[in-house]
């Protein structure tokens, strides 16, 4: 007979076992181009930013952290952190089909939530992409404009230069995973719906696509020959963002007509390869916009919140 502590121990061992196991057998769900991606998108934007940004938003130690900081939200999704997992889950994503069910996009995170909640669902199964990413880019672009006082004030600069870093590289998270198409539909992972095609239901597409294929497959320069030039995006970042967001969205279903070719399998086709280059690439672009954007607006001087209080 076992002493009870010997049974206890081979218990413990084989709970741990069996939690390895199922750690290791479910793909990381969500996480939009995977480590490789999303470090791809945030270098790749840092690298090509216009030569009229400050020299510390892309110096060699710059371009370093921004693509570092391309996977950081996903290193928030922890049962070691439990609060942070749940509440910063749904910014990865929107599924527009019932965000837009519930009429025209709020502008303002917490005017949606009202609204989702009065309808009797959640938002964390809606998600809150939007305006996550435009919050972000307010941050960044707050820290440009104090970069911009100090700098006039002839202070030292280099404490918000590393704030203006970290949202950066944060931002670029969110911006990446907008360029996923699978990050805007209710078809996230397996078709849902009418199937007259017969795309795939099984819960697997997201992963293949976006993870183990990008690692195996995209190569920085193919990326990088298919971003666009330079340029700004209007200053109501809201809804060009949101615009951004709907132009990858009509690219659902020919992510799940590359699948039902086998395009994700190990090197797939050219046509699945190009595609999902281009996919990156319009990430990356619009993250490099976006700074870019942030800097220039930043120029603009800001109402004083506390006056007449
Ligand atoms: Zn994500």
């Amino acid at each position: 007979m076992l002493r009870l502590s010997t049974f206890f121990r081979r218990v413990q061992i084989a709970l741990m076992v069996a939690g390895l196991v199922c750690l290791f057998a479910q793909p990381p769900a969500a996480r939009a181009w995977g480590n490789e991606g999303h470090r791809m998108i945030n270098r790749l934007a840092a690298t090509t930013l216009p030569a009229d940004v400050p020299a510390f938003l892309h110096s060699e130690a710059a371009v370093n952290e921004i693509e570092y900081l391309g996977p950081e939200p996903d290193r928030w999704r922890s049962r070691a952190e439990p609060e942070l997992s749940a509440a910063q889950a749904p910014e990865h994503f929107i599924d527009l089909e019932p965000a837009d069910a519930l009429g025209p996009l709020p502008r303002n995170r917490l005017d949606f939530e009202a609204k989702v909640f009065a309808a009797g669902q959640r938002p964390e199964k809606i998600g809150l992409q939007p305006w996550e990413t435009t919050e972000v880019w307010e941050r960044l672009k707050a820290a440009l404009r104090e970069y911009r006082n100090l700098q006039a004030a002839k202070q030292d600069t280099r404490a918000v230069e590393a704030a203006a870093l970290f949202y950066a590289g944060w931002l670029g998270h969110y911006v990446g995973d907008g360029s996923q198409p699978l990050h805007t539909t209710d078809k996230y992972n397996g078709w849902v719906g009418p199937n007259p095609n017969g795309y795939t239901t099984e819960h697997q597409i997201h992963w293949q696509f976006e993870g183990p294929f990008v690692a195996a497959n995209e190569h920085e320069s193919d990326v990088r020959a298919k971003m666009t030039p330079p340029q700004t995006n209007d200053s109501d970042m809201f809804s060009s963002y949101v615009a951004y967001l709907r132009h990858t969205a009509t690219y659902v279903e020919k992510v799940y007509q590359l699948e039902k070719a086998g395009g994700f399998v190990a090197a797939g086709s050219s046509e699945s390869r190009e595609f999902t280059s281009e996919r990156l690439a319009a990430g990356a672009s619009m993250l490099r916009d976006m700074i870019y954007t942030a800097w220039l607006e930043s120029a603009k001087p800001a109402p004083d919140p506390y006056a007449g209080k």
